[in-house]
């Protein structure tokens, strides 16, 4: 008989048992972890066990926040020993530039509400744990928040926990394959076949293997850590509290004490792959000889460092693999066109993040939705060309080797680049342009004109970009600038129910034939799932237009709601185009288009296909100037450049159109607008159609309108600054946190440093004086009551 089961989980790590344990405590029993061998028989057993909850995403900090929390929980409940140490942790400084980095972080922190972070001198390092050699240091920051446990004794307790809750762990049987069917997914396995309605990938170094069975090549691959665990130690045997752990960001190494030794781990610069492909199935519970060259720069710096554990032999080398992505984070949740199929893959820190996956997973499963913006960690951040090997392979390095390098804003980082370029790229780079990356996508940042030798040097502080972009900005504002519109996704509905389907999907007014809107479209519990413009050019006939690096996310949500009679066609591809802004912009598009553009012949958000079909003109600017944008065929896009160009119009990238939208107090998703965010705080409230029949929020966006939200999105005008706000910066009114930056950049029409920031209604009213940390610096804000630039939007519409 076929064994079944709603959930199976694969994979008996850190990460599987978690999952298990969180479903199960959502009432969840019928569930099943199923593990090839032994539980932890992958990277969990030998993980160095230590733990953190800082991220470069502040919705995946908090939940490492909260998978430290549950520590003390699941060891109660299971009765299972895991050796937890909450012992905070140190990172060291050694150059005035990353003391700063560290106060930035320090003010993150506040924003988390962690309480207790505080910056070192040299010698409060050495009191608190007196084995560093402080040469060359600057200081140094402490976390409280970290610590780390016995690896082994978390998986067991986790496993322990969920069985007691009534969840099953399989162990001896691994998974051969899957099919879907009509009930779910039927799993073969080494005992036999068993059906689940769902099935969760969390096989670790065999992520890659285990999706493609059911059909789909996740961007994870094995890496090669090391650390080494010395002999017992006199100096820290002399320490008689908890010795904190130690991260030294300029000599690659970690400490944690391991009883009356230490664990010295390596943050490796020239790291190794292993097994492209996924682990051999055969692989046990077994370590790779260390590969000691390899490491010996780090490793020499790390014995300078602390320089007691030089006088002590190496008690055992740890040199074993875990699986890495891209850009470090999990790839989790649900995957299109593979329903009852979910990704819990990659978890590269799964002491951190074990719990933090459990909890999305198991909501999403659940209750249809993992609870929180998890979109850092959410599978479909990646499409399928992050899998190719090479993208693969020079993406997860470039991440690993860069660990603990500084981190600037707007850095630009090489690996897997240029991977796909639009037309006009050549062209575009000739001119000048600066290239980023979005999504695969090379996307301008800014142009340099005559400049063929610039070098992009980011910084702290403003870079060199800064007078570029003010050129930019200009000429947008006093004559006319085209920006690339390849970040852009566009969808074409079609079919005759495109409309009643769109009207159910999107929150807005869906725009008469020739018009276009903007709209936010909904997730069922009122959070923000799209900031769309829609443009209707016939009555069963509609183009959507969102974010390029959204393409996956959407067409997964589209795809989940989408009914018969409906066409959907992504052409992000396809088409683009240039978005024209400026007091001259009208001069110089109506000589390209073949219809009137005046005023009273094409209003403001007017759209209409021109150029016997060849080209979409819409009459919209997120300058804020006079503007239209252009959308053509790709294989046209070059030559409607070379018309530009022709005509005298300056390239802008995207950090003038930042700046310029600042200016206006717009918007944009992944800073403005998240998943994690609702109309009433961010104001696209003001675009729902309230009377128009049900759309999916509506009942949950009445509520919010009903009661109010805590927040609301606001521009500040940042004094005294030599840097600006880039996003997730506490505002702080006195010494309480009341808000946090959404994006921020330097207006360079209006000169002042601008940010957006979501911030408490109540600190708002009292009028108390604002500020914002920028760089770990306190600056005075003034919360604008209207936008810095053309406040009525005559320039806009006129
Ligand atoms: C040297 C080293 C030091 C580390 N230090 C730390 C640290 O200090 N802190 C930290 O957070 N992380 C650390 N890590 C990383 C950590 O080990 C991983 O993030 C974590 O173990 C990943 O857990 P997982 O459950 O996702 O994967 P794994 O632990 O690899 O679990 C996957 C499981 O799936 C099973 N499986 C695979 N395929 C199948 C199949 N077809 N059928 C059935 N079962 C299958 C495997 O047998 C395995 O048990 C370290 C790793 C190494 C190698």
């Amino acid at each position: 008989m076929t064994a079944s089961y709603r959930v199976l989980v694969i994979g008996g790590g850190i990460t599987g048992t978690s999952i298990l344990y969180h479903l199960a405590l959502k009432g969840w029993t019928d569930v099943a972890l199923i593990e090839r061998t032994e539980l932890t028989a992958g990277s969990s057993w030998h993980a160095a066990g230590g733990f953190h909850a800082i991220n470069n995403d502040a919705h995946i900090a908090a939940l490492q926040s909260y998978t430290i929390s549950m520590y003390p929980k699941v060891a109660a409940e299971s009765g299972i020993d895991i050796g937890l140490k909450l012992s905070g942790g140190i990172e060291l400084a050694s150059t005035p530039e990353r003391m700063r980095w560290l106060e930035a972080e320090l003010a993150w922190h506040a924003m988390m509400g962690h309480e207790g972070a505080r910056l070192l001198d040299p010698q409060e390092i050495v009191d608190l744990v007196p084995i560093v050699n402080p040469k060359g240091l600057a200081g140094g920051l402490f976390d409280p928040d970290e610590g780390n446990l016995d690896p082994n004794g978390a998986v067991y307790a986790y496993a322990g926990a969920a069985r007691k809750r009534g969840a099953t762990v399989i162990t001896h049987s691994r998974v051969l394959g899957m099919k879907r069917n009509s009930d779910g997914w039927l799993v073969e396995t080494e005992q036999g076949p068993i059906q689940a309605e769902h099935v969760v990938n969390a096989a670790g170094m065999w992520g890659r293997k285990v999706g493609l069975m059911a059909g789909i090549d996740h961007p994870v691959t094995p890496i090669l850590p090391h650390y080494l665990v010395t002999e017992d130690v006199p100096e820290i045997m002399a320490i008689d509290w908890v010795m904190p752990a130690v991260t030294d960001l300029e000599g690659w190494t970690y400490l944690q004490r391991e009883q009356n030794g230490a664990v010295l781990g390596v943050y490796e610069s020239n790291p190794n792959h292993w097994h492209p492909e996924g682990a051999p199935w055969d692989f046990g519970v077994t370590l790779l000889p260390p590969d000691i060259d390899r490491i010996a720069a780090e490793l020499e710096i790390g014995f300078e460092r602390f320089p007691a554990l030089a006088e002590v032999g190496i008690k055992r080398w740890v040199h074993g693999a875990f699986a890495i992505t891209p850009d470090g984070n999990p790839l989790v949740g649900p995957v299109r066109g593979l329903p009852g199929y979910w990704a819990a893959a990659g978890v590269m820190a799964g002491y951190s993040q074990g719990a933090a996956v459990g909890l999305a997973i198991s909501n999403w499963i659940v209750d249809g939705d993992p609870g929180d913006d998890v979109y850092a960690m959410d599978v479909a951040r990646f499409g399928p060309w992050a899998a190719h090997d090479d993208y693969l392979l020079a993406t997860t390095y470039q991440f690993y080797a860069r660990r603990v390098l500084t981190t600037y804003p707007h850095e630009q980082l090489p690996a897997g680049r240029p991977l796909h370029t639009t037309p006009a790229y050549d062209e575009l780079r000739a001119a000048g342009g600066q290239y980023g990356v979005t999504w695969g996508l090379e996307v301008p940042q800014f142009f340099t004109p005559g400049q063929p030798d610039f070098v992009h040097e980011p910084s702290l502080n403003r870079d060199n970009a800064f007078s570029f972009i003010a050129e930019e900005v200009a000429a947008v504002r006093t004559d006319v600038g085209a920006y690339e519109t390849g970040v852009y996704s566009r969808y074409e509905v079609t079919g005759p129910n495109a409309e009643s389907w769109l009207d159910h999907l999107l929150a807005g007014r869906l725009p008469k034939v020739g018009r276009m809107g903007l709209t936010p479209m909904l997730h069922d519990k009122g959070t923000l799932m799209g900031d769309l413009s829609v443009t209707r050019l016939a009555d069963d006939r509609f183009w959507i237009i969102g974010s390029y690096y959204l393409q996956e996310w959407h067409l997964r949500w589209f795809e989940e709601h989408m009914t018969s009679g409906v066409e959907l066609k992504n052409m992000s591809d396809q088409w683009l185009g240039f978005a024209v802004s400026g007091p001259r912009s009208r001069e110089v598009v109506q000589q390209l288009v073949d219809i009137d553009l005046s005023d009273a012949a094409f209003k403001f958000m007017s759209a209409r296909l021109v150029n016997n079909g060849r080209m979409l003109v819409s009459r919209m600017s997120l300058a804020g100037e006079l503007g239209y944008e252009l959308t053509v065929p790709a294989e046209e896009q070059a030559e409607l450049w070379r018309s530009l160009a022709n005509l005298h119009v300056r390239p802008i990238g995207d950090r003038a159109i930042d700046s310029l939208r600042l200016e206006k107090g717009f918007g944009i998703w992944s800073a403005e607008f998240t998943q994690g965010y609702t109309p009433g705080e961010t104001g696209l409230d003001r675009f729902i159609a309230w009377e128009k029949g049900d759309f999916i929020g509506k009942e949950a966006a009445l509520r919010e309108r009903e009661q109010g939200s805590a927040r609301e999105l606001v521009t500040l005008s940042l004094g005294d600054c030599d840097a600006d706000a880039v996003g997730d910066e506490p505002v702080w009114s006195g010494d309480k946190v009341v808000g946090l930056i959404t994006s921020g950049a330097y207006g360079h029409h209006v000169e002042a440093s601008l940010a957006m920031a979501l911030i408490d209604r109540e600190a708002l009213a009292s009028g108390e004086p604002l500020e914002v940390s920028v760089v770990g610096r306190r600056r005075p804000a003034v919360a604008l009551v209207e936008p810095a630039y053309d406040p009525s939007g005559s320039r806009m519409r006129g």
